[in-house]
């Protein structure tokens, strides 16, 4: 028996109509390097309608890709509807990729034309002989410098939009492609993920659910995350969905002007990458916080030095969040629930710094690396996180290394070693190529390392994994002390004493000036290993 119900398209198209008829009002923000745009959801609506009859005007094809390089901007907000809802393709350009990589995935894409900030010219006007299909630059002033790229067509947003009416909106496809996003690629080239309408509209929903992010229209969201960066966290969508006021950080990602947005902007949920979140902290430091709820934060492990650290100052610890791009990026939350109502004040912690529950519409699983058996969720059984659900990615865009990142049965094989406990609490205990493989046993680089930045001395801290003529690997920590403080290594093992297995302290600690940080604000692994790379360890004659 089949159900009487309507079979309605879920595409991108409700969205942004609910925003231009419910909310019309309400107000979308954004920060310039010369002051604060404002403008109503109203005139972003007609903003949005003019600009997607600009690229019918362009002659952009009826599925042609749309590339941003691009900060978080109203504008950007513009494009990231006019694209999916004229049918064509969003491509957001991670803008602190290298060069070779964003050729690479211009090209890859086959982008027909880029929309970019003036002031981000600069990285990408030297790319332009490298493109070969683009075929026109829109220029979006921001108040910034910048030169005018040559041998492509550039028009000026606000002129291209100017000449326009107003378009009708006609996608009623909710499988046909909405928008795409390259990992960032820490091995190889980047692997594209193509997003459906349908896959956006319900990963929307699940942003909107009060057991995960919650957004809804009495929110007033700032979205740190860059909209590169994996559909912004599916904010920017959640934003228009619910009516929320959005506030956009455009250029000014430095710590202080975060802060200052979130007191003068009354923001009530801001999410951004831990190293953010590192960095606001002192900022907010006697401001007016009290508009705020939440601050979910993910992309890597949440200290829970800095969730506590967030609590003990400003009352409200961090929101973890788990996820990929090829999840959308959403999967888990890390509400605590009443599941687990009575837990003394430090466990409550520990399941803050989890990485959550998987969100409604999301399955997780763990499962043994060799045999690929699934394992228990009994808080102990260490295996691969693997996902499913409709807004995880079933394949890379036009990649043959596709096979390699999905089980037999289609599931995501995340590249995460995760435990899941009983209550179903995903702790993410290291990315498999970060795992310290010590005499084969496994050292969690990500669990060490925040035991360090537990120490009131230390702003940040990365272990690797470096070679061992006995052990294989043993850990190294690379640590960086606050300003004005000092610390030896022999305080930074005594402190860890007690707080880790003997066998996990670091056999050396290394003092460096800052960790580096991957394209999204990351710590980079990958690079401290080839900074270490012939690094000797004291224990190695051992
Ligand atoms: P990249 O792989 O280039 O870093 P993504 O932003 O898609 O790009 O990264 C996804 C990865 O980030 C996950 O597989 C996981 O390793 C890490 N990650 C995301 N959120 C968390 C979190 N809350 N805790 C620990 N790791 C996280």
């Amino acid at each position: 028996m089949q159900g009487t119900m309507q079979d309605r398209p879920l595409t991108l198209n409700h969205l942004f109509e609910r925003a231009e008829r419910l909310n019309p009002t309400k107000e979308v923000v954004t920060a310039t390097a010369t002051g604060v745009d404002r403008y109503t959801y109203g005139e972003w609506a007609d903003r949005t309608r003019r600009l997607a009859a600009a690229l019918d005007s362009l002659g952009i094809s009826p599925d042609g890709r749309v590339a941003t390089f691009a900060w978080n901007t109203g504008r950007h907000l513009e494009l990231y509807f006019a694209a999916p809802c004229s049918g064509r393709v969003l491509h957001t350009l991670n803008i602190r990729l290298f060069p070779e990589q964003v050729t690479y995935i211009v090209n890859h894409a086959e982008d027909e034309v880029i929309f970019v900030d003036r002031s981000l010219l600069g990285l990408l006007a030297p790319l332009m002989p490298t493109f070969r299909t683009v075929r026109h630059v829109v220029v979006m002033e921001d108040g910034g410098q910048g030169p005018d790229p040559e041998g492509v067509e550039v028009l000026d947003y606000e002129e291209l939009i100017g000449a326009q009416a107003p378009a009708e909106f006609g996608v009623d496809d909710e499988y046909r492609a909405a928008s795409m996003c390259y990992t960032s690629g820490t091995t190889g080239n980047p692997k594209g993920v193509v997003y459906t309408h349908r896959s956006t509209f319900l990963h929307t929903m699940g942003a909107m659910l009060a057991d995960s992010v919650g957004v809804c229209e009495s929110d007033v969201v700032l979205p740190v995350v860059p909209m590169f960066h994996a559909n912004a966290w599916g904010l920017a969508h959640a934003g228009v969905a619910s009516g929320a006021k959005l506030v956009m950080p455009g250029p000014n990602m430095v710590p202080v002007k975060l802060a200052e947005m979130i007191e003068s902007e009354d923001v009530t949920l801001a999410a951004g990458v831990p190293t953010i979140w590192m960095g606001v902290l002192p900022e907010l430091a006697g401001r007016d916080t009290s508009s705020l709820r939440a601050i979910p934060c993910g992309g890597s492990a949440v200290p829970k030095a800095l969730s506590e650290a967030y609590r003990a100052q400003i009352g409200l610890p961090i929101l973890q969040a788990w996820g990929m791009t090829e999840t959308s990026p959403v999967a888990s939350v890390a509400n605590v629930t009443t599941v687990l109502e009575g837990l003394p004040e430090d466990e409550l912690a520990d399941v803050r710094a989890s990485q959550g529950r998987p969100v409604l519409g999301v399955e997780l699983r763990i499962a043994d690396q060799a045999t690929g058996e699934i394992l228990p969720w009994d808080g102990q059984s260490r295996g691969e996180l693997q996902a499913a659900g409709p807004w995880i990615a079933a394949g890379y865009y036009d990649d043959p290394r596709s096979p390699e990142s999905f089980t037999d049965d289609g599931w995501l094989k995340t590249g995460d070693v995760a435990v899941m406990t009983p209550e179903g609490y995903v702790r993410i205990v290291d990315r498999t190529k970060d795992v310290v493989k010590s005499g084969g046993e496994w050292i969690s680089s990500v669990e060490l390392e925040n035991e360090i930045m537990a120490h009131p001395k230390v702003a940040e801290a990365a272990v690797i994994g470096v070679p061992h003529p006995k052990w294989a690997e043993r850990p190294l920590a690379c640590v960086v002390v606050k300003p004005g403080e000092e610390l030896t290594k022999e305080e930074v093992v005594e402190f860890l004493d007690g707080r880790v297995a003997k066998w996990w302290l670091p056999d050396d600690v290394v003092f460096i000036d800052e960790v580096p940080k991957t394209s999204v604000g990351k710590f980079s692994k990958k690079d401290l290993r080839d900074r270490f790379d012939d690094y000797t360890l004291p224990t190695a004659g051992d």
